[in-house]
């Protein structure tokens, strides 16, 4: 019997094969699933106004333009974007209750924005302006809307895995510098993808030196259990049992 994969988890699976045509529709697939409450919180765009799962869904989306980009699809990876953009606008405007997850719509409205070669537009200044707001920065990171957003990131950095502490910082002022990295990093990330030809697996749980694995392409014996399936930490390839 095929196993039964999630959108996400064949998303990761094209990636490892370099197929990024084929990557890119999985991710806008599992972004319009998320919206629809296929997700992990079973709740559809328009549950859980204070407390949304949907930011998975823009993550889903900037990624699924990054992967058009890297098949010289420009047009596509606009329109993706476009449609992330046009919910968060909805979601911001007229059903999220929180300031926090407001905001982090207009940080998604960047993210999706940049991860297509578009100008941010003035997002991320509205984000600031509205976690401006917030005391307790560090820890409102914590909700799945914004957990979305620093995977997001991380994820685009791969291979050099930017973590909490490189996004947020260790002191005060948590969203603050979420936003300045943001604003620095996302779209010259999301370019260097792009130029490199190749976005890799996100980074699952992992191991080093098994005595199990060996990568066919690059020899590394480190793996990254991510979607399901078992990739090289290093280059993303499938790795194999030995
Ligand atoms: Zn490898």
């Amino acid at each position: 019997m095929p196993e039964q994969r999630s959108a996400t988890e064949t998303a990761v699976l094209r990636l490892s094969e370099g197929r990024y045509t084929d990557a890119g529709e999985m991710y806008a697939t599992a972004a319009r699933g998320c919206l629809y409450g296929e997700s992990v919180s079973r709740k559809t765009a328009y549950e859980s106004r204070g407390r949304s799962g949907v930011g998975r869904a823009f993550a889903q989306f900037a990624r699924s333009s990054v992967c058009h980009r890297i098949s010289g699809d420009e047009d596509r990876a606009t329109l993706v974007a476009r449609e992330g953009v046009a919910v968060a606008k909805e979601l911001r405007d007229h059903v999220l209750t929180d300031v926090v997850e407001g905001s982090a719509c207009d940080e998604f409205i960047g993210d999706m924005r940049a991860s297509a070669g578009l100008s941010p537009d003035g997002a991320y200044d509205s984000a600031d302006e509205g976690y401006a707001e917030v005391s307790d920065g560090a820890s409102e990171t914590g909700r799945p809307f914004l957990q979305a957003g620093t995977e997001l990131l991380s994820h685009l950095s791969r291979p050099d895995d930017m973590g909490w502490d490189d996004i947020h910082g260790s002191g005060g002022d948590a969203l603050g510098r979420r936003i300045r990295t943001k604003k620095a990093r996302m779209a010259a990330l999301a370019d260097e993808r792009v130029r490199e030809g190749k976005l890799h697996a996100p980074r699952g749980s992992t191991e080093y030196n098994t005595d199990r694995y060996v990568c066919p392409d690059c020899g590394s014996t480190d793996v990254n259990h991510v979607g399901g399936t078992k990739l090289c930490l290093r280059c993303s390839s499938q790795t194999e049992e030995v």
